[in-house]
């Protein structure tokens, strides 16, 4: 890269230029370097960005200052001076070139006719499905209002027999340009033209059956296939689905947005499933295969003796297909939950409290406890102490 020049070189002023006389010199070269007047002169544009660089430093006091004490260094550490990367919508230029400064740095310079083909637009759409079909793909089908080429007039709007004609006000070219004043002078500007939308051709006599749009609205049924391992949220697109192009443009697509419902057991993360699964504390205590359910069904796990609760488990590619290839799958991760039973029959609770003992007796039996046994065995005086007596004492 080139040395950069320093900006009051670039200007041609001294150091001690007023405010005004800056403003004065930079207008002076802006105006005969500027791009419109200089179409396709890289030169001109290249001195034309420099000199507009110079001056929003030198036009602005604190850069001014940073830049007399420290040269372009000032504005290396990221200030976005180096290179190519000046940022010239800083400061007030744009309040006082306006236009032509929105125009030519907001790098929206859209010269270009529009009167090519031109490709339509995309059209979306959404369809609900179970987390199930989310998981192992499926397909669907769904209903659209889709434009259509007028089989009258093929598309072109115009009466069968006649043509479009070329746009008179702006010959077909589909853009107008007008011109306005600035402090550069007379400043030209390109608006797409309102006559024919930007087409350059205009119908005389209108087809009847489209009323001139060149387009018919049919219901269509698209056929949907939903991938394997999709996601909530994930878009299907179907390509040429969506509105039609003009000027013999391609269509645009169709994208189809996926709606999972949620799964009463499941939840899901990238591929991977999670879930919960309740054991009994025999099982728990004891160990031994237990059921899970996962997305494929059933299946049988060995849990060890001693399983606490909250202990996750891991079942290996039991979880969502991917997308790339739906052999690859996510996993299954479960955690066992421990269920504490909410009642007990006297019988179930004599012999927790029998097995209690043998861990030590740390349960105290209260009074309530007692009685309820003795209600629910009624009839029977024994006291429950006396039974857990009878039960384990012999
Ligand atoms: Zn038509
Ligand atoms: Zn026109």
């Amino acid at each position: 890269m080139a040395e950069k020049r320093d900006y009051y070189e670039v200007l041609g002023v001294d150091r001690n230029a007023t405010d005004d006389a800056l403003k004065k010199a930079y207008r002076k070269i802006a105006k005969k370097y500027h791009p419109d007047s200089n179409p396709g002169d890289e030169q001109a544009e290249v001195k034309f960005k420099e000199a507009a660089e110079a001056y929003s430093v030198l036009s602005d006091p604190e850069k001014k200052k940073q830049y007399d004490q420290f040269g372009h260094s000032a504005f290396n550490g990221g200030g976005g001076a180096g290179g190519g990367g000046f940022d010239f919508n800083s400061g007030d230029m744009g309040d006082i070139f306006g236009d032509i400064f929105g125009d030519f740095f907001g790098g929206g310079r859209n010269r270009r006719a529009n009167n090519g083909p031109q490709r339509g637009a995309n059209i979306r759409a959404s369809i609900r499905i179970t987390f199930e079909e989310a998981v192992f793909g499926c397909e669907k089908e769904i209903e659209l209002i889709l434009k259509e080429e007028c089989p009258t007039c093929h598309g072109t709007g115009a009466k069968p027999g006649t043509q479009p004609v070329t746009c008179s006000k702006c010959q077909g070219q589909g853009q107008i340009m007008y011109e306005q004043q600035s402090i550069f002078g007379t400043v030209r500007n390109v608006q797409t033209c309102p006559e024919c939308n930007g087409t350059g051709k205009v119908v005389k006599e209108k087809c009847t059956d489209c009323h001139g749009t060149g387009y018919k609205s049919a219901k269509k049924r698209i056929q949907v296939s939903v991938p394997a391992g999709i996601d909530d949220g994930q878009s299907i697109r179907i390509r040429d689905k969506g509105e039609p192009g003009s000027q013999g443009g391609p269509r645009g697509d169709l994208l189809v947005e996926v709606v999972v419902s949620r799964h009463p057991l499941f939840q899901r993360q990238g591929f991977d499933l999670f879930s919960t699964s309740p054991i009994s504390f025999a099982q728990a205590a004891i160990g031994g295969d237990i059921k899970i359910k996962t997305i494929d069904g059933d299946v049988l796990f060995k849990i060890s003796p001693g399983t606490q609760t909250d202990t996750k488990v891991r079942l290996k590619g039991k979880g969502v297909p991917t997308l790339r290839n739906k052999n690859v799958r996510g996993d299954h991760y479960v955690t066992l939950v421990v269920q504490v039973p909410r009642k007990l029959s006297s019988e179930q609770k004599e012999a927790l409290l029998g097995f209690d003992k043998t861990m030590g007796g740390t349960v105290e039996v209260q009074e309530e406890t007692v009685t309820a046994a003795k209600d629910e065995k009624s009839g029977k005086k024994k006291g429950f102490r006396d039974k857990l007596k009878e039960n384990f004492d012999n």
